[in-house]
């Protein structure tokens, strides 16, 4: 193996590149993204660095020089075909390959005739984080289109610096797809005790300008108006460059259990863009989450190094995210889940921790700012625990 191509400089492609070498592979490395800024982290993007807490130079992925890591860095190019075994860039560079390792994220969703408006955002890339933070720092008020995790902190952020807020939500109730009923109007009550006024079952008509700041018309014919305003309403897989490949892409890389893209030899998906088969449930989740993209990666360097695969991505999921104060943490797949029940109730929001069930076994653990009782229970999803040995642990976790 003489020459890997990352495409995508985020936090898949530079962990790649960091464990191809920590590997010891020691052939040509060539990284290519669009971005013009060296490999950062997107997390802070909607916490630290929005609220202007964290310097920008704090979310850099790679301590040290990356030149240490001997790698060709092709920043702000973008990969707009393949063919041939060969990556084509658009300064008209041609990328040949003996692997390939695909990382280049997602990218926002708009609504359907979303206008440019230069007080309305998404946020993805420090860029966008820059423009809403420029916005929000001349702002008093904060519109929130889409009641998601972006969303939520973005909302959380903006009312901790005094403005106020307003998040109109298309569905009954925010996070209740992912969450669930009864969770999800936990993370609702999270955003309204803080303050933020929220408007569920909305259907958004239009966004237009209005005295410079933002307008949306619902459909009742109400009108809610903000000085700026964030679209946070999920992501979209944007692979069109790898038609090439002659597999589906529209959803997402479909991988095999160590990365392989299926129906190639020598391509794999690292991070937000891949569908990697889950090891025990055979599905094909695309799992969006800062540690997914950094277990792929370590699994793609060891078997592109050839390497002994020490471990297998995603096999139990971990997220967070930062509202209020507050780290909420989610293990697991509660995508899966068919019965939720609260484990802990500690009777405020801080504390809870509810359990996500599948045919009576543990597939997900939420939990509200708990991360002793968090870690106890993942070794509990990990084995898919029965209800029993689960309120059992509850019990006797609530007992100390
Ligand atoms: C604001 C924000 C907050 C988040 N907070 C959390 C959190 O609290 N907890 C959590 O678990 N996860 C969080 N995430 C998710 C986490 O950051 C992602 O899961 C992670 O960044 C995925 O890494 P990736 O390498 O797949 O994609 P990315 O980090 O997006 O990197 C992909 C890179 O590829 C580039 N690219 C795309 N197409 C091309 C092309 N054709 N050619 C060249 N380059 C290309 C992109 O511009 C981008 O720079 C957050 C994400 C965002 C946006």
């Amino acid at each position: 193996m003489s020459h890997v191509v990352v495409v995508g400089a985020g936090l898949g492609g530079l962990r790649t590149v960091e464990f191809l070498r920590a590997e010891g592979f020691s052939g040509r490395i060539s990284l290519v993204g669009d971005e013009a800024h060296e490999p950062y982290d997107r997390p802070p993007l909607s916490k630290q660095i929005l609220a202007g807490t964290w310097p920008e130079e704090r979310a850099t992925l790679h301590r040290g020089e990356l030149a240490d890591l001997n790698v060709s860095l092709h920043l702000a190019r973008s990969a707009i075909s393949l063919d041939d075994g060969a990556v084509e860039l658009n300064d008209g560079v041609r990328l040949h390959y003996d692997a390939l390792v695909v990382a280049t994220g997602v990218r926002p969703r708009r609504l359907p005739g979303q206008p440019d408006h230069p007080e309305l955002h998404v946020l993805r890339t420090l860029d966008d984080c820059r423009a809403l933070r420029c916005s929000l720092s001349r702002a008093r008020s904060l519109l929130v289109v889409g009641a998601g995790f972006i969303g939520a902190e973005v909302a959380a952020t903006a009312r901790m610096a005094g403005l106020g807020v307003t998040m109109l939500e298309a569905l009954p109730m925010p996070f209740g797809r992912v969450l669930g009923e009864q969770m999800g109007q936990l993370c609702a009550r999270l955003q309204t005790d803080n303050g933020v006024t929220i408007r569920c079952g909305v259907r958004l008509t239009d966004l237009v300008d209005s005295d410079g700041g933002i307008a949306a018309q619902l459909a009742d014919g109400s009108q809610v108006r903000a000085d700026c305003g964030v679209v946070g309403v999920g992501t979209v897989v944007d692979a069109g460059w790898l038609a090439g490949l002659g597999v589906p892409t529209a959803s997402g890389l479909l991988c095999d259990a160590t990365g392989l893209v299926e129906g190639t030899g020598n391509v794999y998906g690292v991070g937000d863009i891949a569908a990697w088969r889950h090891p025990t449930f055979g599905d094909r989740p695309r799992i969006e989450h800062w540690t997914s993209a950094t277990e792929q990666a370590a699994v793609v360097a060891q078997r592109i190094a050839g390497a002994e695969i020490t471990r297998l991505a995603d096999a139990v999921p971990y997220f967070w995210s930062d509202q209020y104060g507050l780290t909420l943490q989610l293990v697991g797949r509660c995508d899966l889940a068919t019965s939720v029940e609260v484990l802990h109730d500690p009777g405020a929001i801080k504390g809870t921790v509810a359990g996500y069930f599948a045919d009576g076994a543990l597939v997900a653990v939420l939990a509200f700012h708990a991360p002793r009782l968090l870690n106890r229970y993942r070794r509990l999803v990990a084995a898919g625990a029965s209800e029993y040995e689960v309120r059992s642990a509850a019990a006797e976790l609530a007992s100390r």
